[in-house]
């Protein structure tokens, strides 16, 4: 009997949510792999409904192929995500052992039954070595988006093969086997996963792009460091006891470059933005730490130090300075040594992180007014200021 309207509309779904997935592609979506993972599966669900009067191994092995296939290029597509693949010649092993079973299920024992548990067994513990291998290893919203989808499709699955295996089947005639509840209940399992699969893929690509563009408007360009909007938004996160709690006080280098004006007027703008990337660099293996680093504008940078002394943060903030007086600025300034100045100090219990921001602005205008080149650092307002460090 002809495929009915309604028969075709499944592979037709398919084929659209492949579709779907790789025009994604031409708005910036990194969906090209989905879409063909599902375009296969599709091809697959088609040629099951193409009418055949006999069970013939050659139309069951080239089906069952296409749907693995699908099935393993989705995993595929999932593992990416990690750059940690499957070695080819595993997928391929797979493949050749499912279309082997196949083969002797439709040629020695003429039984699509047998035919379709293989190939769904083939397909259920494919999807469950990528899925729990990739669950072992979320660290993002989507990940967990597409892992929650992979073993969704797993379950249903392996809750078909065991239905395959415990129910009763009547005998069914060449030919009857695609029309049963059997034959409907593999076309809908297939419209289902790749119904989930899509919107999974869909959420996931979206969520993955939404966080890109925090990150990037959380991130000064030209630096890598925070910008005062990630600043921001890390401080709206973390407690304000978190930051002035007594027993392990959060300690605050503001720094800055010294006469950078004249840099620019001097050597150029372009060099002045060398001259900031570089500083902003000796920042980050310091920020790797734990310890949270900005740019806050201009050539202005502010260290966030957790659970630190006044000591410490002052050595710190002293072999950042050193460091940047020791840069060699060949070949656009081969002669000159650039400066930077420092102010240091500590969020105080209970006091609220703005007020001592401004502290440690003071405690830099301290450091220019002493002369540039230094570092100042106290607890207390500038007046009293007691550290000053000087090359
Ligand atoms: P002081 O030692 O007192 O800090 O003096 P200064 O010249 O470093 O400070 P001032 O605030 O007078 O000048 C800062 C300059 O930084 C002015 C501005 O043109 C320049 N600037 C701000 N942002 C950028 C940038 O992204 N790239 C470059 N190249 N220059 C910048
Ligand atoms: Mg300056
Ligand atoms: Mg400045």
């Amino acid at each position: 009997m002809p495929a009915t309207l309604l028969e075709w509309s499944v592979p037709a779904a398919i084929l659209l949510c492949a579709f779907g997935l790789c025009a994604a592609r031409s708005v910036g979506f990194y969906t090209l792999q989905w879409g063909s993972a599902l375009g296969c599966l599709g091809i697959g669900y088609t040629v099951m409904l193409v009418q055949a009067t006999e069970l013939s191994p050659y139309k069951q092995v080239v089906e069952d192929a296409f749907i693995l296939g699908g099935v393993i290029l989705a995993c595929r597509a999932l593992q990416n995500r990690r750059r940690r693949q499957t070695p080819y010649y595993i997928d391929i092993a797979v493949l050749l052992a499912s279309t082997i079973m196949v083969i002797v299920s439709v040629v020695l024992f003429a039984s699509a039954k047998l035919e379709t548990f293989f190939v769904q067994a083939f397909c259920a513990l494919v999807i469950w070595r990528t899925a729990l291998s990739f669950a072992m290893q979320v660290a993002t919203t989507s990940d967990k988006v597409l892992s929650a989808a992979f073993i969704f499709i797993a379950l249903v699955l392996t809750g078909q093969c065991v239905l395959y295996i415990t129910a009763p089947t009547p005998l069914l005639a060449v030919g009857e086997w695609r029309t049963s509840v059997w034959g409907t209940l593999i076309q809908y399992t297939g419209l289902l996963g790749s119904i989930v699969l899509t919107l999974a893929v869909f959420i996931a690509t979206s969520c993955d792009r939404i966080e890109k563009y925090r990150r990037q408007a959380h991130t000064d360009a030209l630096t890598g460091l925070l910008n005062r909007q990630g600043l921001d938004s890390l401080l709206a996160v973390v407690s304000r006891r978190a930051l002035s709690d007594a027993a392990t006080p959060t300690a605050l280098i503001m720094a800055d470059i010294d006469n950078f004006k004249r840099i620019n007027d001097v050597f150029g703008h372009p060099f002045g933005d060398i001259v900031l990337a570089r500083f902003g660099a000796l920042l980050r293996p310091v920020a790797a730490s734990h310890i949270c680093a900005a740019r806050l504008g201009g050539e202005e940078f502010l260290l966030l130090l957790p659970a630190a002394n006044l000591d410490s943060a002052a050595a710190i903030a002293e072999e950042i300075r050193a460091k940047f007086v020791a840069q060699r600025w060949d070949p656009h300034a081969p002669s000159s040594r650039f400066t930077a100045s420092m102010g240091v100090t500590l969020v105080q219990a209970g006091e609220p992180f703005s007020n001592a921001m401004k502290r440690a602005d003071d405690l830099l205008y301290e450091a220019k007014r002493r002369g540039r080149n230094c570092t100042v650092s106290s607890v207390a307002p500038r007046d009293t200021a007691l550290e000053v460090h000087v090359l």
